[in-house]
């Protein structure tokens, strides 16, 4: 067991903490949040999935 080791695994750097999650989403720009377009095709701004 070299020391050098031990010493760089105590000074890695701490994880960086994850920014708490909005639990709201925004509704998607183009098809209002329903995730179709206007002609019922995926919108392709969100990939169908309402929000952007
Ligand atoms: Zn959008
Ligand atoms: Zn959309």
């Amino acid at each position: 067991m070299r020391p050098d080791l031990a010493d760089e695994a105590i000074t890695s750097p701490d994880p960086q903490p994850f920014p708490p999650i909005e639990p709201k989403r925004w509704c998607c720009c183009y098809c209002g949040g329903g995730g179709l377009d206007s002609y019922g095709e995926i919108c392709l701004h969100c990939e169908g999935l309402g929000f952007c």
